[in-house]
């Protein structure tokens, strides 16, 4: 791809990211963009980084690792499947991770992460009830949150979701309106200061879901092409 055509993209996906804000009442300002990096070359990487993209998103540890080692001063999320002894990489190279699913998984995280570092976390929600996708059910939620006890360099965000993909808007919006309910309930029923982040939002949808409270949508083909 050329290189001017990343930065052309990244521009209309921020200028899109900005118009829904806006449509529906929200500060532009409180939607960040996670630019979905895997599968393609550092040099795309380092465009977008040219262009001000500050955030990238991760999903395959190697990549990801090979990638943070060769730029410096972006902000790297972990958004991929989560096995528990691969813990202490995440822990070590990220500053995000969105799909914490499990009490063990966070506790191997908060353990093995530098306590000068902080690292945000973000529990993965399977809000569409697919058999076959990560993430805790909803009603797992309250009974994992009262159980989890972090420390303080383990800032515990909010919720991310992957809802089962579909072109149709309506069932889009119910998914990431139950995401966003989900989230302020279980803020207010353990008084958890900054649990106010919601990853939600892809290519097809970002901007439904920007409509129902995302605060970072995770857009990789519409930002780097097509992946193969
Ligand atoms: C690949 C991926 C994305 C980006 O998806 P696009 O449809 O290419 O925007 C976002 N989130 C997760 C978790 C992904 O694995």
């Amino acid at each position: 791809m050329m290189e001017d055509s990343i930065i052309q993209r990244l521009d209309r996906i921020n200028a899109q990211l900005a118009e829904a804000a806006r449509n529906s009442g929200r500060d532009p300002e409180d939607v960040r963009l996670l630019a979905v990096s895997k599968t393609k070359p550092i040099g795309d990487v380092n465009t977008a980084a040219t262009a001000g993209q500050l955030d990238f998103g991760e999903n395959y540890l190697q990549e990801a690792i090979e990638k943070i080692g060769a730029t410096s001063a972006l902000r790297w999320h972990y958004i991929g499947a989560i096995q528990s002894n691969k813990t202490g990489q995440i822990a070590r190279n990220f500053d995000w991770v969105h799909t914490v699913c499990s009490l063990k998984v966070a506790r191997r995280l908060a353990d093995q992460r530098d306590p000068s570092r902080p690292l945000n976390m973000l529990l993965q929600i399977n809000i569409s009830g697919e058999e076959s996708k990560a993430g805790l059910a909803p009603d797992e939620l309250p009974q994992l949150l009262e159980q989890l006890d972090l420390p303080d360099h383990i800032r515990l965000r909010g919720l991310m979701a992957i809802p089962a993909p579909t072109d149709d808007k309506v069932s889009q919006r119910e998914n990431f309106r139950s995401m966003r309910l989900l989230l302020e309930e279980n803020r207010d029923r353990f008084s958890l200061e900054s649990f106010d982040q919601l990853s939600m939002g892809m290519t097809r949808d970002f901007t439904v879901a920007i409509a129902e409270g995302a605060t970072w949508i995770r857009i990789g083909t519409a930002i780097f092409g097509e992946r193969n």
